[in-house]
């Protein structure tokens, strides 16, 4: 117990001076954690009386922990849960350790932690899950015959590391992900049944031949939604896709809403977030939280008011500038990150807003106008404003009506040359801020992704 409190307590230490010096986000407390007591993890997650949930997958992770966090704490859950990119074994710890206040009671119900495939079978050994969700697999090794690849088999070590008394929460659209539910006990499977949208407009439907994880044969595709995901069965020893759970069997794009069927009920529902990606995230998010015992009646009214808070959370390191990225796409989430940007007590900090008008960004910039800048900007402390993406020109008369002078705000239209130029001509250790709309977004992962500033943003 002395040496659990001592692990912790130096951990939490280490965790507030690099925050003071400025290194936030470190995995330094998880080292010093687990050099104080190897099982600090271990120890900490088994005092909770609902133990632990780990999701893990290629892509969407930390949306869909985001998600099924939010609909849980809706619900009155306490939650321990790791922000994007900490989901290594070392950052599972910090997290978890950091969570501890100033006695170790519980003071959570639960650890919900995002986790790396390769991390899985260790993190399965340590936390005793009592449930794993997987969200897909994209490798491309997992084009070879069939073969289990070093990371579905990394997950499979996991499940057989929970024993069989886990619940299994798994994408039934992806072959490797839905053939982890082969004879295992207790499977939730979700998945999409949209009619007649086999190839949605702009999905690359690139001709990548998957094969059954069973047989090795080719498998055949019915409704493919985009790169392996779709309604599958297999030429040769004629597995297919398990039924899903939780359907996705209407996505209704005027409405923002999607229809999901459940055990012969059909509930509607606010999409939380644009793209395909995040309807699969959505619908894991909703089979994982009604699983904690959500109910998924009340679900509808949560995730409507969720998407505010999403985009606040990823933060990455650019030459020595800690960069946040903070998706804007209407007047009360603007103005929501801007009061995040006004409580940064780092300086300086830059800001660059990126505004796209594509059809996931809404077509009509005029909402920019509802954004309170005038009253606003003088509570930011930002010293420089740059501004790019389709209507960069917009923000920028936007913010000269604002008051901002104009030499304090640069025009680039291009995301990543915007980005560029900014961290370059920015001072030692800016603190820079960029809103972008979301397809801006999109891209300036794209950029960070291409130039190796990849490690927090895999996410689709
Ligand atoms: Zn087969």
């Amino acid at each position: 117990m002395m040496r659990l409190w001592f692990a912790v307590w130096m951990a939490r230490l280490s965790g507030f001076i690099s925050r003071l010096s400025g290194r936030g986000g470190s995995s330094l407390p998880g080292v010093i954690a687990r050099k104080v007591d190897p099982q600090v993890l271990s120890k900490l997650v088994t005092r909770l009386p609902q133990g632990t949930v780990l999701v893990t997958g290629t892509n969407g992770k930390t949306t869909t922990v985001a998600l099924t966090a939010f609909l849980l704490r809706s619900h009155g859950y306490r939650l321990v849960h790791n922000r994007a990119g900490a989901n290594l074994i070392l950052g599972l710890t910090a997290t978890v350790v950091q969570a501890e206040k100033w006695r170790l009671f519980p003071r959570a119900d639960l650890a919900l932690l995002e986790t790396d495939e390769a991390s899985m079978p260790r993190a399965a050994q340590e936390t005793h899950p009592k449930a794993i969700a997987v969200t897909n697999f994209f490798r491309d090794q997992l084009d070879r015959y069939g073969e289990l690849s070093t990371t579905v088999d990394m997950v499979q070590r996991a499940i057989q590391q929970m024993g069989d008394g886990g619940q299994l929460i798994l994408n039934a659209d992806d072959p490797q992900v839905a053939y982890l539910g082969e004879g295992y006990p207790h499977v939730v499977y979700f998945g999409l049944g949209l009619k007649g949208s086999g190839r949605l407009p702009g999905v690359q439907d690139t001709v990548d031949a998957r094969f059954c994880p069973r047989c090795g044969e080719p498998l055949h595709y019915q409704t493919r939604y985009y790169a392996h995901l779709g309604d599958y069965c297999c030429s040769g020893c004629g597995w297919r896709r398990p039924n899903p759970d939780w359907t996705v069997a209407g996505w209704d794009k005027e409405q923002n809403t999607l229809s999901i069927d459940h055990k012969g009920q059909h509930m509607r529902l606010p999409v939380a977030m644009p793209g395909i990606y995040n309807v699969y995230n959505q619908v894991a998010a909703i089979a994982l939280a009604a699983q904690l015992g959500v109910e998924p009646s009340t679900m509808g009214e949560s995730l409507s008011h969720f998407e505010p808070a999403f985009g606040r959370m990823e933060s990455v390191m650019m030459r020595g500038h800690p960069v946040r990225l903070a998706l804007v796409k209407n007047p009360v989430g603007f103005t929501q990150v801007l009061e995040a940007v006004a409580d940064d007590t780092s300086y300086p900090k830059w800001a660059l807003v990126i505004i796209n008008d594509r059809y996931a960004d809404g077509t009509d910039v005029s909402w920019l106008w509802d954004v309170d800048f005038e009253s606003l900007a003088p509570t930011l402390g930002l010293e420089q404003w740059w501004v790019s993406g389709i209507r960069a020109f917009d923000m920028a008369v936007r913010l000269k009506y604002a008051g901002i002078a104009d030499e304090r705000v640069h025009v680039v239209r291009d995301p990543g040359a915007a980005l560029e130029q900014m961290i370059n001509q920015s001072p030692p250790e800016t603190s820079v801020w960029v809103m972008p709309t979301y397809t801006a977004l999109l891209e300036v992962r794209q950029y960070l992704t291409q130039h190796h500033f990849t490690r927090h943003f895999r996410e689709g």
